[in-house]
């Protein structure tokens, strides 16, 4: 874990495919989007908490609703 308190987790972008490292919240359930630091492409994030597991989604902003 950082020192802000965030969490680093690695996801695949859904649109360039390579794998990049963001940051979550650890205790927090949370949607919302952010650029792919490669492509800049809108991710969409989610995050659950299942347990002491954090699960991390990445899908394209425009897909899931
Ligand atoms: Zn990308």
């Amino acid at each position: 874990m950082s020192e802000s308190g965030l969490l680093e987790k690695d996801i695949t972008c859904p649109f360039c495919w390579e794998l990049i490292l963001i940051l979550v919240e650890p205790f927090e359930a949370q949607t919302y989007t952010e650029d792919c630091s490669v492509c800049c492409h809108p991710i969409l994030i989610r995050t659950e908490i299942f347990g002491e597991d954090l699960i991390v989604s990445a899908t394209q902003e425009d897909e899931g609703f």
